[in-house]
């Protein structure tokens, strides 16, 4: 059965459990290490002079790896970014978590001050973000932004080669914190499977080669065995940028690069979210009298309500949303007094001076609209700037009448797919923008440019006023395209799996003495 013919919310079961097997099966006698530049845990003090407390930062990826970390019983490198962080750790700066039940060991990178400014806020956040957001013009190109990325990817690699001692073990690497770190892990430890999942877009080469250290950073990707994109767009981008950049052979049939005799698999494995996670908080308990308070004060005097989810960051096109929405209570009075629009923007990388720059567009745009549009009785943009819960966003997902992502550039947008996994009613309406990598699974969608918001508008009219039926049966397709994150990990093994068979296979057959077709006799 094709994803599209499943029922809603009935795909195959992956578990934590069963990808625990998955594991050993795949990877007999390794050891499993993820490393982030975010951690699972952060240990904070309470309000009890010399207490602590800990908390779980909210992010989809590490909530949904936790489980698996748990399961499996290895070790997760991540930056402690808590302040009571260091108060916990041993010896190698090391935390057993979860804190009520160990399971797995969480060792912490601690980033000084300088760290942070020029590793996370600096080369990650001022230069690899914008880039591979097609947005060259954001780049902050420092000599002292690359020194101290490369000093912090170096760090995690020894930590993690510590850490792995005299074993066998498989890496796992996300995002483009850590572009750097399989190259200086290999260098140390050949043996090691390593694998990445570059969450972000990845740029055409004629981006990409605006970064100095282009070669450096494609070097250092293809130290792995594996890297896995959102979309296949991406791997051919990467692909290019291989060929175009650096030395490497690009086998496009098998879609791997050799360079220095090493040779790294790119594959495309779009990334998904705990569906039933969403699903169980968006249909709790106290879901309905949640939702009864939030229909009390956004919409007193009935109407259908909309909803927007993003960080306050430029890639997501809020400005352009808020334009589209204009355009709507100006061009069909109508909908004035009808369509209310939530907006949760939870603020990011304030210290940034685009973030800064776009937050204060937002307030000022939610300010004019509201003056103009706004009555006695009616608000028209509800702007929540501040990070809600996963629980008390699935219930206002439940609650929207539609949801509109406008991302103008975005990996996958997440947002997209727990909107419509929190649609227990199946009632509500995605507008989805083109250029996010859900809308490449997503196309039972509304599909919006948010380049053109005068268009948009039209859309949302459009959309709004379909037969209720129509709606309903848009989201049951969206439904059925919606597979789960375990099923996203246990497709990231079984990729990673294949190539470390196949590059290890060879190896050992040369040890034995053996030819490539030779059986070996257990
Ligand atoms: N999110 C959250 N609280 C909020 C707003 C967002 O926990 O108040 C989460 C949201 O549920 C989603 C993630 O932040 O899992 C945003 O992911 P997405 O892929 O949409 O965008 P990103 O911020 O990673 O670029």
């Amino acid at each position: 059965m094709t994803a599209a013919e499943s029922p809603p919310f009935a795909q195959k079961p992956v578990s934590s459990a069963s990808l625990e097997s998955l594991f050993r099966e795949l990877f007999p006698g390794r050891r499993f290490l993820v490393a982030s530049n975010r951690e699972p845990y952060e240990h904070l003090w309470s309000e009890e002079v010399g207490e602590v407390r800990v908390r779980m930062p909210p992010g989809g990826l590490t909530s949904a790896l936790d489980p698996l970390l748990q399961a499996l019983g290895g070790t997760w490198v991540a930056w402690g970014s808590g302040e009571a962080d260091a108060s916990v750790v041993d010896d190698s700066d090391s935390v057993r978590v979860p804190p009520d039940d160990p399971r797995y060991t969480l060792r912490r990178i601690w980033l000084t001050h300088h760290d942070i400014h020029r590793y996370y806020l600096g080369f990650s956040n001022q230069f690899l973000w914008p880039l591979c957001h097609l947005r060259p013009d954001l780049t902050r190109i420092r000599a002292r932004y690359w020194e101290r990325y490369r000093k912090v990817n170096r760090r995690f690699a020894e930590a993690i080669v510590d850490d792995v001692r005299g074993e066998s073990a498989a890496v796992w690497f996300q995002d483009y914190h850590l572009a750097l770190a399989p190259a200086y892990v290999r260098e140390r430890r050949p043996d090691l499977t390593l694998a990445h999942f570059w969450h972000i877009p990845w740029p055409p080469v004629d981006i990409f080669r605006l970064a100095p250290h282009a070669e450096r950073l494609l070097h250092g990707l293809m130290a792995n065995d594996l890297v896995g994109f959102q979309l296949p767009t991406f791997c051919d981008n990467f692909l290019r940028c291989a060929q175009a950049l650096t030395n490497a052979e690009i086998d496009w049939r098998e879609r791997s690069v050799t360079s220095g005799g090493h040779t790294c698999h790119v594959r495309a494995l779009p990334i998904s979210i705990d569906i039933d996670a969403f699903r169980a908080a968006a249909s709790g308990p106290t879901a309905e009298a949640q939702m009864e308070r939030l229909r009390q004060r956004y919409l007193p005097g009935g109407g259908l309500v909309g909803i927007g989810v993003d960080r306050l960051d430029y890639s997501k096109g809020i400005p352009e949303k808020f334009k589209a929405l204009e355009f709507l209570w100006e061009r069909y009075p109508e909908f004035r007094e009808r369509v209310t629009f939530v907006q949760v923007a939870v603020p990011s990388r304030t210290d940034i001076e685009a973030y800064d720059d776009l937050t204060q567009k937002v307030d000022r745009q939610t300010r004019e609209i509201n003056d103009r549009f706004g009555t006695d009785r009616w608000r028209p943009i509800h702007l929540i700037k501040q990070s809600l819960p996963a629980d008390r966003l699935a219930v206002l997902y439940r609650l929207a009448d539609f949801c509109i992502v406008s991302s103008l550039q975005d990996g996958m947008n997440l947002v997209a797919k727990e909107y419509v996994a929190s649609q227990v009613d199946c009632r509500g309406l995605l507008l989805l923008s083109r250029f996010t990598g859900a809308a490449e699974e997503m196309s039972d969608a509304t599909l919006i440019n948010p380049y053109d918001p005068e268009q948009m508008a039209v859309d949302i009219r459009d959309a709004l006023v379909l037969p209720a039926e129509r709606k309903v049966e848009m989201m049951n397709t969206l439904q059925g395209s919606l597979s789960t994150i375990f099923d996203w990990m246990a497709d990231v093994f079984c990729e990673w799996g294949g190539v470390t068979q196949a590059r290890v296979r060879p190896a050992r057959l040369a040890d034995e003495g053996l030819e490539d077709d030779e059986e070996i006799v257990a």
